[in-house]
């Protein structure tokens, strides 16, 4: 990849920069040159805002529109979204008057040559024959891309094999539109993200050039809410008249994939809680992924999310620890026991009656934003 210059930068972002982004860039990202120049430039660059049905990118297109710039709306569908938040997105794109775009992956062909590839190599590698018949039963395309791709890996993904990510939003954002888009022009992609968000989007630039070697145009990511708390996101959102993703005011914290592989102690309690659905489908694509394995077993949740599972891994790594065949014998967590977890206290032991109670009655707000009236 090979940088923009910052003229290039603000050339593409007339007419959608106001003099506080450029203020603010400088201070926060030094390696955007100046604006010298960017009022003579005009290059004719295509504006793509995507939305996950969350607040962040909800209030990033609001401010597209705000700034009277051209731009599509696009989302990523990962098959893993909790429906009121697909409806959320249909709900954004009526308000700005927009077609809603779905990008979504199609792993046919992947399915297609893991299907040979277990008929061919599976036997040589002495796999048994009744792993094989199973793997073979579930290796067919369903539709859906997130477990799609887990019949074709053949596991969930990990925190340290995310490819959930790379393939269900950035790989569909290439092929289905920012692909063919850069093969007629430059593109600007909006994106909803704050720097206190999280640890690792604390440095995150306002702009970030990129230019692709294997493209003729060039790209530029621009997050214009950058420096913004949930709060200020709220509280735009809510002047402009747009309401909030309902899942805010049931507790949840994120919206997203529902679950995330990575979603937290409370956010698992609060969706067995309300969406007792989603636990159980879960539990289903582990029952199919397994099939899908090698070594017939696969876990969406990371295997030591509990402290059982913690338990085996120590054991399992230890010097002179568990061997491959004693491992797989284990009683590694599965989804409904790391939902059960979830519905605990501290240190996994009690359900966390109390909490629950609250809950159920009523007594507390569950918006974690205060959202709740
Ligand atoms: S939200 Fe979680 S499960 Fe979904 S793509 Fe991202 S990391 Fe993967």
């Amino acid at each position: 990849m090979i940088e923009l210059s910052g003229r290039e930068v603000l050339a593409h972002l007339q007419p959608a920069l106001t003099t506080t982004d450029i203020g603010v860039s400088k201070m926060a990202d030094h390696k955007i040159d100046g604006n010298h120049g960017a009022g003579n430039v005009q290059i004719k660059c295509k504006h793509i805002v995507n939305i996950s049905g969350g607040k962040d990118s909800a209030a990033t297109a609001l401010i597209a529109e705000e700034r009277g710039v051209e731009f599509e709306l696009w989302m990523a569908d990962t098959g893993n979204e909790n429906h009121v938040t697909v409806e959320h997105a249909h709900y954004l794109a009526d308000f700005l008057g927009k077609p809603l775009n779905i990008a979504r992956m199609d792993f046919s062909d992947k399915i297609a040559k893991k299907r040979k590839f277990v008929l061919e190599k599976w036997t040589q590698q002495g796999v048994s024959q009744s792993i094989i018949d199973d793997a073979l039963a579930v290796l067919e395309p369903t539709g859906n891309p997130f477990i799609d791709l887990c019949i074709w890996k053949g596991r969930f993904p990990s925190r340290k094999a995310q490819f959930c990510t790379e393939w269900l939003k950035s790989n569909a954002m290439e092929v289905d539109c920012v692909g063919p888009a850069l093969d007629v022009g430059p593109v600007c992609q909006w994106m909803g993200v704050r720097r206190d968000e999280s640890l690792n989007r604390r440095n995150a630039p306002m702009f970030q050039r990129v230019r692709r070697a294997d493209k003729t145009h060039n790209m530029l990511f621009f997050r214009p809410i950058i420096h913004w708390t949930a709060q200020n996101v709220f509280e735009y959102a809510k002047r402009r008249g747009l309401k909030p993703n309902p899942l805010y005011m049931q507790g949840f914290a994120r919206v997203g994939c529902f679950p995330c592989i990575n979603a937290s102690k409370a956010e698992l309690r609060q969706i067995g809680k309300v969406y007792p659905e989603a636990a159980a489908r879960i539990a289903e694509w582990e029952h199919i992924v397994s099939s899908a394995a090698k070594r017939g077993k696969a876990t969406f949740f990371a295997p030591d999310v509990t402290p059982q599972g913690a338990d085996i891994g120590r054991r399992a790594n230890a010097k002179g620890g568990l061997t491959a065949e004693e491992s797989a014998d284990q009683k590694w967590p599965d989804s409904n026991s790391v939902f059960e977890w979830a519905k605990t206290g501290r240190g996994g032991r009690m359900v966390d009656m109390v909490d629950m109670m609250m809950e159920d009655d009523g007594l507390s707000c569950t918006s974690q934003y205060g959202l709740c009236e």
